[in-house]
């Protein structure tokens, strides 16, 4: 393993070295790259385990640096004309496609994502860019028929530095998601990725700064959470926080948008409810039950963690789903015919294994999986795992389990499953698999969640919004609703007499 470990850490140096010039990772700001000072961190490769690079954290100072370029930036890209900055935005997504083998491969090996996942992920990238360019000469605003002499109209504004804070699952695609409407609501960003996964962040700041955009416009950070990530959250001249992330850090970073006034989009986690009714076609809703729960590791804030069942089906569908758990290729994240790589980190891979333990310490049952895959001895593997006869008060049953780890929940009709779907804090997303039109149109009705899907798991679309009810999070971050909220309204009148009939509040003497 040291000398697969030895070639694919040159490997990953090759493919930093195309994007960062000297091959140095430190933060990106107005362009260049600023190694940081502080402690080091390690990146792991999640397939072997071992050592594959390490940078200094940026810390405060590379978050002071970044607000202060993202400030300039900003002025800069608001002199533009709306058409100007459509066209950088629409060669943004030109620069993705034209590095889109080496950012998916960068992704891959650094992220541990099957290659096939990330090409699909960076072709999305490119699409956000090329969504949103289009917006951003069709941001309008309006004007209200006030009962007075005055015009009143009311633009609608950017806000200025926004500070956007993203976890380790899906790097770029989190990055696109959050820079491309930001940018084209006129904004510029500060962007602070994972510290396990910076390195795609990293590149795409570099793209960016390839196109005619002003210098500034998108900077990212490296460096932990609680030292350049709090740094920038802090900052005064941070206007706006998005962040992406777990509950219990959005709380944290709430908590810090609140002191200095500052509003906050959040994007937490989820235990989506998948349910399936006797009538579904059970091939599909099988298949697709996989795919939610078991695509990427799990490692998904939508996936469909708790598979509901109507009893008529259950076992069938335990059994079904437990033989496709052991037949999904499992292996390097590089090899094209992997489908499930392993989990980005170790600390989640002892988090997800210990909930699995309890939960059969507690008494239910593991149908497939449980542990380390055979045949995967290093890296962070861990097995499609089904687990049936959970109690709904077993952690597996009602927490974020981030792995590829379904517990199936019996129930006997669409009252009790929608009872149990919204028996929980998280409202993210949730599906329903049923042939019966009206029930399935009551259900996307009835569950509490961000996004639901009826025969289907797992779409979404950067035209579509997307977002969370409850401890899943606020705000809307993709769509029309993400330029919204990456805006503000402003309000203005304007006398249109010499002498009105009521001036500054007053009647006017005649
Ligand atoms: P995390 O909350 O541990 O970290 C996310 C980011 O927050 C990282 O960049 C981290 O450095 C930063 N951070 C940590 N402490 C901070 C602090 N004090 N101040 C500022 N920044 C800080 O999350 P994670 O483990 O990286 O990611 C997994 C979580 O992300 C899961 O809960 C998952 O559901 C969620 N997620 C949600 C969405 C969504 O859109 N709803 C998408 C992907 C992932």
């Amino acid at each position: 393993m040291n000398a697969v470990a030895a070639t694919r850490a040159r490997r990953l140096a090759e493919l930093i070295q195309l994007f960062l010039p000297e091959g140095r990772i430190g933060s990106v700001i107005a362009g260049e790259v600023m190694p940081g000072s502080g402690e080091e961190i390690e990146l792991v490769d999640a397939f072997t385990g071992r050592r594959l690079a390490a940078y200094a954290d940026g810390g405060a100072q590379a978050a002071d640096a970044a607000i202060a370029a993202a400030a300039s930036g900003f002025a800069a890209w608001r002199a533009l004309t709306a058409s100007a900055r459509g066209r950088i935005i629409w060669a943004i997504g030109q620069q993705v496609r034209a590095h889109a083998a080496a950012l998916a491969e960068l992704e891959a090996l650094s992220a541990g994502k099957p290659i096939r996942d990330a090409r699909a992920e960076v072709g999305r990238v490119a699409e956000m860019f090329e969504y949103y360019a289009g917006w951003a000469d069709k941001i309008e605003g309006s004007v209200i028929p006030v009962p007075s002499s005055h015009l009143n109209y009311v633009r609608r504004e950017p806000l200025g530095v926004v500070t956007q804070i993203t976890p380790w699952n899906a790097p770029i695609f989190t990055a696109g998601w959050q820079i491309a409407p930001a940018i084209a609501a006129g904004n510029a960003v500060v962007l602070k990725p994972s510290e396990l996964t910076p390195l795609t962040s990293l590149a795409l700041a570099m793209l960016i700064a390839r196109t005619e955009a002003p210098a500034g416009l998108v900077n990212v950070l490296t460096g932990q959470g609680h030292t350049a990530g709090a740094a920038a959250v802090r900052h005064p001249l941070t206007r706006l926080v998005v962040f992406v992330g777990s509950v219990g850090t959005g709380r944290i970073i709430a908590g810090m948008a609140a002191e200095g006034l500052k509003p906050v989009i959040l994007e937490l986690g989820g235990k989506s409810a998948n349910i399936v009714f006797a009538d579904a076609d059970l091939d599909r809703a099988a298949l697709g039950a996989q795919a939610a729960i078991f695509s990427g590791a799990g490692q998904s804030c939508v996936a469909g963690s708790r598979l509901l069942v109507e009893r008529a089906v259950h076992a069938e569908m335990v059994e079904r789903l437990g033989k496709a758990a052991t037949r999904i290729p499992m292996g390097d994240p590089l090899a094209e015919t992997t489908q499930i790589g392993p989990i980005g980190n170790l600390r989640q891979w002892r988090r997800i294994d210990e909930l699995v333990a309890a939960s059969v310490r507690d008494g239910a049952r593991i149908a497939a999986g449980g542990g380390r895959p055979k045949g995967l001895d290093d890296g962070f593997f861990y097995a499609p795992t089904v687990i049936d006869e959970a109690r709904a008060d077993m952690a597996v049953a009602c927490e974020e389990i981030f792995g590829p780890v379904l517990t199936v929940i019996p129930f006997d009709s669409e009252e009790e499953a929608v009872a149990i779907a919204n028996a929980t804090e998280f409202g993210l997303a949730g599906a329903a698999w049923t042939r019966d039109v009206g029930r399935a149109h009551r259900m996307a009705g009835a569950v509490r969640a961000g996004t639901f899907w009826i025969n289907a798991y797992k779409t979404i679309s950067v035209m579509s919004p997307f977002g969370g009810f409850g401890a899943s999070g606020h705000g809307r971050s993709s769509g029309l609703e993400a330029l919204h909220a990456y805006t503000a309204t402003k309000s203005v009148w304007v006398e249109t007499v010499a002498n009105p009939p009521v001036a500054f509040g007053y009647a006017q003497e005649r």
